[in-house]
């Protein structure tokens, strides 16, 4: 798997590795690496939002 200009250091293509130690992503052109984040943090947030605009806190007790 490729990330096209993701490299926050110099904009290059971050590749998804992996080792013992777990998936990491390395930049091709300067060699930055970071690790994988496998959350999906958009589902996440969309959870959190729906759960809100029921207002099932407003009617305890
Ligand atoms: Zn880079």
């Amino acid at each position: 798997m490729l990330l096209l200009k993701t490299c926050p250091r110099c904009h290059g293509d971050l590749q998804l590795r992996s080792d013992m130690a777990g998936k990491y992503l390395s930049c091709i052109q300067c060699g930055y690496t970071r690790d994988y984040l496998r959350k999906p943090v958009m589902t996440e947030e969309k959870s959190k939002v729906s759960d809100r605009g029921k207002g099932v806190e407003a009617g305890a007790v």
